[in-house]
């Protein structure tokens, strides 16, 4: 049988960064075995339904180059794939479950509901819930006569349907992750199936769906293993073979936080994966970085391309134990993954954001500026955000910087060097390092008196890359045109 997996996100929010871990272990899955990727859209809880959270799913996917096979864009031979379209199946399936006497119809009001909860409550019950112990003492088609209870809905009485889970028995499944994993039923309650506005809930739609659009294997992340007990009653109340189970460690922030899809930002973290494109993030570090959350190739190599990835992905080398989301080793990927692409590539990269911002720059001279600055940049924005003086002239001088460095003697040494500059030959970083160390011998200082003030000159700033480099790179005219404005602004 071949692999069918599936990623089922909720649209109640932007994607988030720990969704994409689950799509791509799918997608991973999916690729090593030759199998098909589901994308399936469980829109059933219309008061949490975002609007523009589908479109941003699919745009997180296509820009992460998680591609699917079936989706609610790519259609595909189970469809419909948004749940919010397929209604009969679980209105059939829930009637299925009556039949059979697996579940069946409530009618109790909220008002009755409290009343019993408060009542368990008072009784000293630490979980009052509607099950096995209370579900005889509730209005429902089990203590209802059955020409009340049909009375009752064709009068359009509001009502559930409940799964009735049988008490004393253990619900046990091997999870591809954690091994044998068992709930006791006493611990399930009578979940709703089927909401008053005959929509399913996510427990009933979920299976129905992963019957019907014919899952081997359910990947997701460890939030849902209290819910796979009540999956696994309702295959076997169905009488289908449950899939495979493999629930994906939990995510936490450094100080031990689950990242919650709540909040936008946790710990300096971003949650939304929207956000780590915006940021400007490699989409194909983030997607490394995601596989190391979780799953380790057995030896100590960590920077994969997506192909080596599926080729070495397996679900037995996915630990059970939470990990710990670090921003820090994303940026060392990211890092990684940009010295790796080809210089065109990259200046491609940096020009679009340069571009954002307003910068206009030749691909001749950008590529000069990397050749100097890429061992030092984590992302393609941090050229502009880090060293904006390769494309403008400083606006400023760093107050610090100057107070260190900038000294009685420092116009008059910068304006002899200036002179140095406007006529050595070639100009080039060797060169103007050689007439930088004579002018300092013929003054009698240390280099540093030279180069320290040289480069807030160029740059406004008291770090970068090699001042040389940085002189070669500016060219003669702007070098010479910025030493003598920091001789104007900053004097003796
Ligand atoms: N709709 C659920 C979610 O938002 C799916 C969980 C599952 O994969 O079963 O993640």
């Amino acid at each position: 049988m071949s692999v069918r997996v599936r990623f089922a996100p909720s649209p109640t929010g932007y994607l988030h960064i720990g969704g994409l871990r689950t799509a791509l272990y799918n997608y991973l899955f999916a690729r090593r075995n030759g199998g098909t990727l589901v994308l399936r859209i469980e829109d059933t809880d219309r008061a949490r339904f975002v609007a523009d959270a589908e479109s941003d799913i699919l745009e997180s996917l296509r820009w992460s180059g998680i591609d699917v096979d079936e989706g609610p864009e790519l259609g595909g031979p189970f469809g419909p794939y948004r749940q919010s379209e397929r209604s009969a199946l679980y209105r059939d399936a829930a009637e299925q479950l009556i039949a059979s006497g697996h579940a069946y119809y409530a009618f109790d009001t909220p008002e009755a509901l409290d009343a019993m909860r408060n009542r368990l409550a008072s009784q000293g019950s630490s979980s009052p819930r509607y099950d096995a112990m209370t579900r005889m003492e509730m209005t429902n088609s089990l203590t209802l006569d059955a020409n009340e209870v049909s009375a009752r809905l064709s009068a359009g009485d509001p009502h559930v349907v409940r799964l009735k889970v049988n008490s004393g028995q253990d619900i046990t499944f091997t999870d591809a992750i954690r091994g044998q994993v068992t709930f006791r039923s006493d611990e399930v309650d009578d979940q709703i199936l089927l909401k008053s506005d005959g929509l399913p809930t996510y427990h009933l739609a979920n299976v129905v769906d992963d019957h019907h659009m014919e899952i081997t294997h359910v990947i997701r992340g460890e939030e849902w293993l209290s819910s796979t007990p009540k999956h696994i009653l309702l295959y076997r109340y169905f009488g289908w073979a449950p899939p495979e189970m493999a629930h994906l460690p939990l995510i936490f922030s450094p100080s031990g936080g689950k990242l919650s899809k709540r909040k936008s930002e946790i710990e300096g973290i971003p949650v939304f994966v929207r956000e780590y494109r915006q940021i400007g993030y490699e989409a194909d570090a983030l997607v490394n970085y995601l596989a190391f959350l979780g799953w380790n190739p057995g030896d100590d190599r960590e920077l994969f391309s997506k192909e080596e990835l599926i080729s070495e992905f397996s679900l037995e080398r996915v630990g059970s134990s939470g990990v710990q989301f670090s921003i820090d080793k994303l940026k060392w990927y990211n890092e990684q993954h940009l010295r790796s692409l080809p210089d065109t590539e990259l200046v491609t990269r940096v020009q679009r954001d340069l571009v954002k911002r307003g910068i206009e720059t030749d691909e001749k001279y950008l590529t000069r500026v990397l050749s100097v600055m890429t061992d030092r940049i984590s992302l393609a924005a941090d050229l502009a955000s880090q060293a904006r003086y390769f494309f403008e002239d400083p606006r400023g001088y760093d107050e610090a910087g100057v107070k260190k460095r900038w000294k009685g003697d420092s116009a008059e040494l910068l304006s002899a060097y200036a002179g140095r500059l406007a006529s050595i030959e070639p100009f080039d970083a060797a060169t103007a390092e050689t007439a930088l160390r004579d002018l300092a011998d013929e003054q009698k200082v240390g280099a540093g008196r030279i180069i320290h003030p040289v480069r807030l000159a160029l740059s406004g700033v008291t770090f970068g890359p090699g001042l040389f480099e940085l002189i070669e790179v500016l060219g003669r005219e702007t070098c010479l045109r910025r030493i003598r404005a920091a001789v104007d602004t900053l004097g003796h």
